[in-house]
């Protein structure tokens, strides 16, 4: 849809009610949160659907402790930016495909929260040169377009985060509830890297995720317009 050449034209304001769709927990406070905590301080209902619980992704940890653990930690990041309705739908955490069943759950999930507005994770190969995607975002991505695409009646709108944007959201005011909101994932970024303060790890996620526009200097999550 969209070219890094292109100017990114500002993400729209009217719609009332979004669904955040994602992989895994943390996937929505890897700069989406900083945009979701503008949005619904402005008012506007935002919804997170989570394909599974993140069990598979504590090194060392059985997955019946990592899943209720993370979920937890989601639950806590997602309120820190206004969000109170969360789903969890226990697809294998690391084995995420674009599976029928999954896109039936995705548009069966479309259907009953009837958003305007919906968001999922990049879908793309790579985040850069030598920074490759994981397969899980890759095929859930997928997923979400393929069952946009079969519903008679879709939302208005389909964004995926992207790092080459079409659309952006500036974020000035939001960034440090994005960083609270990351490190809220606690016991998860421990593990991750044991030798940096979570809070620490948090802030260099947000300074890269969401950075300052090349031109204004503000801070700016990026989407890229699918539908
Ligand atoms: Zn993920």
């Amino acid at each position: 849809m969209t070219s890094s050449t292109s100017t990114p034209q500002p993400f729209p304001d009217d719609w009332r009610r979004a669904l955040v769709l994602v992989a895994h927990p943390d996937d929505p406070e890897y700069g989406m949160a900083a945009a979701v905590a503008k949005w619904t301080t402005a008012g506007r209902e935002v919804g997170y659907a989570l394909a599974c619980r993140g069990e598979a992704g504590i090194a060392g940890m059985a997955p019946g402790d990592a899943g209720p653990l993370r979920e937890a930690e989601q639950r806590r990041a997602a309120a820190l930016v206004g969000v109170h309705d969360l789903q969890f739908w226990d697809f294998p955490d690391s084995a995420i495909r674009d599976t029928p069943a999954l896109r039936a759950r995705i548009g069966a999930t479309l259907v009953e929260t009837a958003p305007q507005m919906v968001l999922c994770g990049y879908g793309g190969p790579e985040f850069g040169p030598g920074q490759p995607n994981q397969r899980d975002h890759i095929e859930f991505a997928a997923a979400v377009t393929a069952a946009y695409d079969a519903l008679d009646h879709p939302p208005r709108w389909l964004f995926q985060q992207s790092p080459e944007p079409s659309h952006i959201e500036i974020v000035d005011d939001f960034t440090e509830v994005a960083v609270a909101a990351l490190a809220a994932h606690e016991q998860y970024l421990t593990v991750l890297d044991p030798q940096t303060p979570v809070a620490q790890q948090a802030r260099q996620v947000i300074d890269m995720v969401a950075p300052p526009h090349p031109d204004t200097g503000a801070r700016v999550v990026g989407f890229t317009r699918v539908r």
